[in-house]
């Protein structure tokens, strides 16, 4: 499995939404451990979220 498809389950977690298929929140913390590059991708959409959420 690639980062990529990790990366969309995150971002869909950050938005609240379903996460795609075979990737739930077990699978997708478990690879967080390991990849820091996921959790440096995660943590700058995390950030950016917090900066737009109150500009809608
Ligand atoms: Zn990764």
């Amino acid at each position: 499995m690639h980062c990529r498809e990790f990366r969309t389950a995150l971002s869909a977690r950050l938005d609240g939404e379903e996460p795609p298929p075979g990737l739930s929140g077990p699978v997708l913390d478990a690879h967080l451990l390991g990849c820091v590059e996921c959790r440096g991708w995660g943590e700058r959409a995390r950030r950016l979220k917090l900066l737009t959420a109150g500009l809608g």
